[in-house]
């Protein structure tokens, strides 16, 4: 995965997360669709006896995918998996941020598949304006909620329906009553092994107690320098930001002067390489930036409560997120968290691999987005639930029709 700045994104992480969940998606696809398409049966009411009725998928028409560059072929071509197994038209417009990606994607969709069926269309703002100023059958977006919006009004103005995969802040509470072990290193792999934060699922914050934060931020410290080594600017198992717009931008978080003096445990950065060493800061005030921002990268703050259970308020009182995580053997605090939370999707004991289990809808609420895709949902995201009654012409009821005399009404 190359940019022009070279190497962006680990090679592993490019085969597993991107090219291996596209392929699964590709695989369930060939497999399923006969099933997806076929019509489904419902039940009919007495009072239109003989009749059956049926739904019945159909094509929107011609669809535009808009994605972003975080993981480029996946956001880009998962969608597009959905809309052609649904049998609409495609046109792709990927992320300019990942210009590599986004030439090759146009080169090899076009010398490989139907262009009649897929258009890959290249380019940055004014590509994408022009392009939604074209009325469509339905626009599925991925990429921050304030383009989301623009995507949204310029749909509204063709009543064309949207799909809208945003993103958010993605808290993890963690509670005592765990592994601690387990719980540090999979928070440190849905961090910085996705894409070192530059993941929508990734978690954005933490929250724990008071009483437990020292232990905790003790083992991720651990688990850390285990994974990335002391110097972890060195590591090659990390991938790097993205570009030095997003660099500054995270950096800018870093600086802001309400957590100064907040930093636990990283903080070194090397601009030449685009790498901010794996951060922890630990009580950051709830009003900073970055704690009102999504963040998007390397830097982990630590919320610390009285009681886990006052995490709940926490989370509420923010956007609801695309995933909300919850470590704890505690059976009553599991219950209580998935009553209690919202958030597009959530994973106990575990960070981001709700993303790869594809009888899940993927998806988010509220501020991190509407409408689903993944699995048999990418088909459904992309179809037109079509009602078809079928009667015939026995049975015909003379009470339906005028002249509607007394007796009529009364039955
Ligand atoms: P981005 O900058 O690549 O923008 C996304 C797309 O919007 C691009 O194709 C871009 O050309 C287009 N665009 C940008 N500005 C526009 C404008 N003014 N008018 C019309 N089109 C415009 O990506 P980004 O927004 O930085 O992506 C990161 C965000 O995406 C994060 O918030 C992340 O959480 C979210 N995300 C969500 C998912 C998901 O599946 N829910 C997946 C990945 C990323």
């Amino acid at each position: 995965m190359r940019n022009r700045s070279g190497i962006s994104k680990l090679v592993l992480e490019s085969i597993v997360d991107e090219v291996g969940l596209l392929k699964k998606s590709c695989q369930l696809a060939l497999k399923e669709l006969r099933h997806w398409m076929a019509p489904e049966k419902v039940k009919t009411s007495i009072t239109i006896f003989p009749s059956s009725a049926a739904i019945v998928p159909e094509p929107l028409g011609v669809v535009l995918i808009i994605s972003t560059w975080n993981y480029p072929y996946l956001v880009s071509l998962d969608p597009v998996v959905g809309a052609i197994a649904a049998g609409n038209a495609v046109v792709l417009k990927p992320s300019e941020i990942s210009p590599s990606t986004s030439s090759l994607m146009a080169k090899l969709l076009g010398k490989y598949l139907d262009t009649s069926a897929v258009r890959v269309v290249e380019g940055a703002v004014p590509e994408t304006s022009a392009l939604l100023e074209q009325k469509w059958d339905k626009i599925f977006y991925t990429g921050n909620g304030r383009v989301g919006r623009i995507v949204m009004a310029a749909a509204a103005k063709h009543l064309t329906p949207v799909v809208l995969e945003l993103g958010g802040k993605s808290p993890v509470v963690v509670d005592s009553e765990i592994n601690l072990q387990v719980a540090s290193r999979r928070i440190i792999s849905g961090k910085w092994g996705c894409n070192n934060g530059q993941a929508c699922v990734a978690p954005d914050y933490v929250i724990t107690t008071k009483e437990f934060a020292p232990k905790l931020v003790e083992s991720l410290k651990q688990e850390l320098e285990r994974f990335y080594g002391k110097n972890p600017l060195e590591t090659k198992d990390i991938s790097r930001i993205v570009n030095a717009y997003h660099f500054d931008r995270l950096i800018k978080l870093l600086e802001d002067d309400k957590i100064s003096g907040k930093i636990v445990h990283g903080g070194e950065k090397d601009k030449s390489k685009l790498q901010i060493a794996p951060t922890l800061l630990l009580d950051v005030p709830r009003d900073s930036l970055i704690m009102t921002e999504e963040i998007f990268g390397p830097l982990l703050p630590i919320l610390t409560v009285d009681k886990v259970e006052d995490s709940f308020e926490v989370v509420n009182s923010g956007s609801k997120p695309l995933a909300a995580y919850l470590f704890t053997n505690n059976k009553k605090l599991k219950e209580q968290f998935v009553a209690c939370i919202s958030a597009g999707a959530m994973a106990i004991n575990e960070t981001a691999l709700q993303l790869s289990v594809n009888t899940l809808p993927f998806g988010g609420v509220g501020e991190s987005g509407m409408g689903a895709y993944h699995g048999k949902f990418s088909f459904d995201a992309f179809s037109h639930k079509k009602a078809v009654l079928y009667r015939i012409f026995a049975g015909d009821m003379p009470m339906r029709y005028p002249p509607y005399s007394k007796e009529k009404l009364r039955f």
